[in-house]
């Protein structure tokens, strides 16, 4: 009799696990993200209730992503997709969600996330000239680094979540008032050790650091690039170099480019070159928004320090 009912409390407590791991998997939410960046938050947000990945590993220069296959089914799969938008991910994604065929992730619908939504844009062009060549046609989209954003992309991502998933939405809230808390713990802790950078001027590869620079008080003062997206012409380089000297520019920061032009600009001017990460991902140090920030903020305080 003892051994016939547990067996019977077996059978029903094993088909209770069955049935409440199919319902953990099934309520698990899918999100693809466009960066690390978006990842790393997304987790914050969702905690257990999210299944994250990334398209990206923070490598990449965003502008040209290699459109891989392997990311389709990805796509097909997800229940939520987080983008920067601006049209930092135009030359690789729409190109990849046309096949993924699944409408309630395309731009404009429930579950698409566009975390630009409530940036104050930066360098928005007065005329749309994406025909020269210009990958900011919208603006800068690099606003990721600025940790102010980093607050709009959380809140962006939480209210994406709760579309989708409202009976949740208490959980998402709630965790995202303490990564807003952490982030604003840490923003002060940044704008302090940044105090130094005030004022530095400096060279970039590509227009990635404008955000940054409003934020901290550093000035740039010029491009490798012609205009976003447009490599060097000869006479550029030459004419950059000579104002690099006459006004004594300190730093050149350059990210997934090519170090050919930074190091022959540093050669001539003697300023000092630091590679930084304009999305997080790339490197142990930034395997998380956080950490990002601070990985940038201390690499350009030791460049500086050297030049
Ligand atoms: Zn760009």
């Amino acid at each position: 009799m003892r051994t016939k009912r547990r067996k019977i409390l077996s059978a029903l407590l094993f088909s209770f696990l069955l049935t409440g791991f199919g319902l953990a998997q099934a309520q698990t939410i899918r999100v693809i993200t466009t960066t690390p960046d978006l990842a790393d938050i997304t987790k914050q947000i969702g905690k257990e209730l999210v299944d994250v990945e990334s398209l990206t590993r923070g490598v990449e220069f965003m502008h040209a992503v290699p459109v891989k296959p392997s990311f389709v089914p990805k796509l097909n799969r997800a229940n939520i997709l987080a983008a920067m938008g601006l049209d930092l991910e135009i030359s690789w994604l729409p190109a990849l969600l046309e096949p993924a065929s699944n409408p309630k992730i395309m731009p404009g619908q429930a579950g698409h996330i566009d975390c630009s939504t409530g940036v104050s844009v930066i360098d928005v062009p007065k005329s749309l000239d994406r025909a020269e060549g210009d990958v900011h046609p919208k603006g800068n989209p690099h606003y990721n680094l600025d940790p102010h954003n980093g607050k709009v992309m959380a809140r962006n991502i939480a209210d994406g979540l709760a579309r989708n998933f409202p009976q949740h939405k208490a959980v998402f809230e709630k965790n995202l008032a303490a990564y807003v808390a952490e982030l604003d713990k840490a923003i002060v802790r940044w704008q302090q050790m940044a105090a130094p950078l005030k004022g530095a001027k400096f060279v970039a590869y590509h227009s990635d650091w404008a955000y940054f620079a409003q934020r901290f008080g550093l000035q740039q003062v010029g491009s490798i690039e012609v205009k976003p997206g447009i490599e060097p012409t000869p006479n550029h380089l030459v004419a950059l170099a000579q104002k690099m000297q006459q006004d004594k520019i300190p730093l050149i920061i350059y990210g997934p480019q090519s170090d050919r032009y930074p190091k022959q600009l540093a050669g001539q001017s003697g300023a000092a070159v630091v590679r930084l990460q304009s999305i997080s991902g790339g490197a142990a140090e930034t395997d998380s928004y956080v950490k990002f920030i601070e990985y940038n903020l201390k690499s350009l305080l030791s460049a500086l320090k050297k030049s």
